[in-house]
């Protein structure tokens, strides 16, 4: 994909109460408008990369862009999970996110626990693939060594770091 890797950052926002926590696998939504600026060859899928909260640390991360089934499928929606175990929510919070690669197209689920499964080796691939030298570099982008405003609902998108 020509626009990868893809970097932005917008405020976390809630999702659709799909229990995606209750799993274990709790996923950071963002904002119709960051969706909505993706680049066109940005495809749904699963995605490995990098992400921040607010100032705070680096940390490995899975996105999921998919249709929206509150939009009955209209519009796209994208969540994060953050390789890490955070010890409160952080709705409303500023997520700084650096999109490496692909993984998979979306696909359906016949069980819960075909999805568990498939999501669980989404992680690990995402793990492996960002320790190659060419995803690890990305960690060192000055995107995530400008300093972050969480009090404003600042939402930043591009190919390029220099946002
Ligand atoms: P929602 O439907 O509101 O997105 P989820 O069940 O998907 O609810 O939970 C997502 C929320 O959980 C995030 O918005 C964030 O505040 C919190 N959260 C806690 N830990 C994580 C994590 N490791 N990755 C993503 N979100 C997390
Ligand atoms: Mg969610």
């Amino acid at each position: 994909m020509r626009s990868l890797p893809y970097f932005f950052r917008g405020p976390v926002v809630r999702g659709f109460g799909r229990g995606s926590k209750d799993l274990g696998i709790p996923t950071a939504n963002f904002p119709e408008s960051v969706v909505d600026s993706l680049p066109t060859d940005i495809s749904t899928g699963i995605y490995y990369g990098w992400a921040r909260l607010d100032n705070g640390d680096i940390h490995k991360m899975v996105m999921s862009i998919g249709w929206n089934p509150y939009y009955k499928n209209t519009k796209k929606s994208m969540e994060a999970h953050v390789i890490h175990t955070f010890k409160e929510d952080f709705y409303g919070h500023i997520l700084s996110v650096a999109m490496a690669g692909y993984i998979r197209p979306e696909r359906g689920f016949t069980s819960l626990d075909e999805l568990i499964t498939a999501i669980h080796n989404d992680i690990e691939e995402a793990k492996k693939k960002l320790d190659l030298p060419e995803h690890l570099k990305l960690k060192e982008d000055n995107f995530f060594k400008t300093s972050v405003s969480t009090t404003s609902n600042q939402i930043l998108n591009g190919q390029h770091s220099l946002l």
